[in-house]
C-alpha cells in the first residue's frame, strides 16, 4: 500500500512538472548582464557613483554588476509577473526595422509595455525623484536603478528586438556545436560561454578587461557617439532597438534556420558584435546615468 501511495505520487509529480512551462529565456545571461555593467561602472560620473551607491540594495556591496541580472531573477516571481514583457521588443516579421509606436506594447497590446517603454519609464523615475525627492515617494527607487540597469543592457542583446513570429530566435531550433538549443540562447549565452573557454582562460574578467581595452582603443572615436542623445535628452533607447533589429537580421537571424547547426564560422563572425553590444550598453548606461545625477543632491529614499 505504502509503495503503492509512492509510486502514485512520483507519477502525479512527474505530470505536475510535466505541465510547468518550461520559461522563455529572456536577456543577455548572467555574464552578458554582469559584464555591461562592470563596464558601465568605470564610466560613472563621482556624482552618479555616489547617488547610485546611495541606492544599491545592501548585498550589492556597492557593485552595480552585482545587481544588474536581478530583473531576470525575480521575472518568475508572483509579484514580479507583470515585469516579464519588459525585457523585449517584438518587431514584424522580416522587416527588419523597429517604431516605437507600432512595437512597444505587450502581447496583449498595452502601450509601452516593452523594454524600450521600461527604460523611458524607469529613466523617469530615477530623474524625478532626483530633481525633487519629496514628490516621488512612491517610486521604489532601488528597483528603478535595478531595472533601468538591467534594460539597458537588454535592448543591446539584438534578438531582444527581433521577431514577433519566432519569439526573438526562442523558437527557431538550432545546434552550437554538437549541443541542441535555441537561436535567442545561443545570443543570451552559448556565444559569450564558448569565448571565455576559447579566448578568456575561462574568466570573465578576462573578457571584460579586453572589451574595455577594445573602447579605449579601437572604439574610442565611437564613444562620444554612442553616448549622445539629439536634443539633451536623458535617455535615447529608440536608436539603441533600431540597431539591434539591424543587427538580428544582419547578423542572428542570418544563416540560422531552424535545424542549422551553427559552429566556428558563425561563432567568430558574430563574437565581435556581441563584445560592442556589451561595450555600448555598458557605456550608454553610464552616460544615462550620468546624465541622471548630474549634482550631489539628496536623493528620496526608496519605498522598501
Ligand atoms: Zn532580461
Amino acid at each position: 500500500m505504502g509503495e503503492w501511495h509512492n509510486l502514485m505520487w512520483n507519477v502525479i509529480l512527474l505530470i505536475l512538472l510535466l505541465l510547468i512551462p518550461v520559461p522563455a529565456v529572456l536577456s543577455w545571461g548572467k555574464e552578458g548582464h554582469y559584464a555591461t555593467c562592470k563596464i558601465t561602472q568605470e564610466y560613472l560620473s563621482e556624482d552618479a557613483l555616489f547617488a547610485v551607491k546611495q541606492l544599491l540594495p545592501d548585498s550589492a556591496e556597492g557593485d552595480l554588476a552585482a545587481v544588474c541580472a536581478w530583473a531576470d531573477e525575480v521575472r518568475h516571481n508572483y509579484h514580479f509577473r507583470w515585469s516579464s514583457a519588459l525585457h523585449y521588443i517584438d518587431t514584424p516579421d522580416f522587416k527588419c526595422n523597429y517604431e516605437y509606436c507600432r512595437d512597444c506594447h505587450d502581447s496583449y497590446g498595452h502601450k509601452h509595455r516593452c523594454v524600450t517603454g521600461a527604460i523611458y519609464n524607469y529613466t523617469m523615475q530615477l530623474k524625478s525623484a532626483y530633481a525633487n525627492s519629496a514628490s516621488v515617494l512612491s517610486y521604489n527607487l532601488t528597483e528603478a536603478l535595478m531595472f533601468l540597469s538591467h534594460f539597458v543592457g537588454d535592448v543591446h542583446q539584438p534578438l531582444h528586438v527581433g521577431f514577433t513570429g519566432d519569439l526573438g530566435g526562442n523558437s527557431i531550433t538550432v545546434r552550437w556545436y554538437r549541443r541542441k538549443t535555441n537561436l535567442h540562447h545561443v545570443w543570451d549565452d552559448m556565444i559569450i560561454d564558448s569565448a571565455l573557454k576559447t579566448f578568456y582562460d575561462s574568466d570573465l574578467s578576462i573578457m571584460i578587461q579586453a572589451i574595455k581595452r577594445n573602447i579605449t582603443e579601437t572604439w574610442s572615436n565611437d564613444v562620444p557617439v554612442w553616448e549622445h542623445c539629439a536634443h539633451n535628452y536623458t535617455v535615447c533607447p529608440d536608436g539603441y532597438a533600431s540597431e539591434s533589429i539591424s543587427l538580428a537580421c544582419k547578423f542572428a537571424y542570418k544563416n540560422a534556420t531552424p535545424g542549422s547547426t551553427l559552429k566556428d564560422e558563425y561563432f567568430l563572425s558574430r563574437l565581435p558584435v556581441v563584445e560592442k553590444r556589451l561595450a555600448q550598453g555598458g557605456v550608454r548606461l553610464a552616460a544615462i546615468l550620468n546624465r541622471i545625477f548630474t549634482s550631489k543632491a539628496p536623493i528620496a529614499q526608496s519605498s522598501i
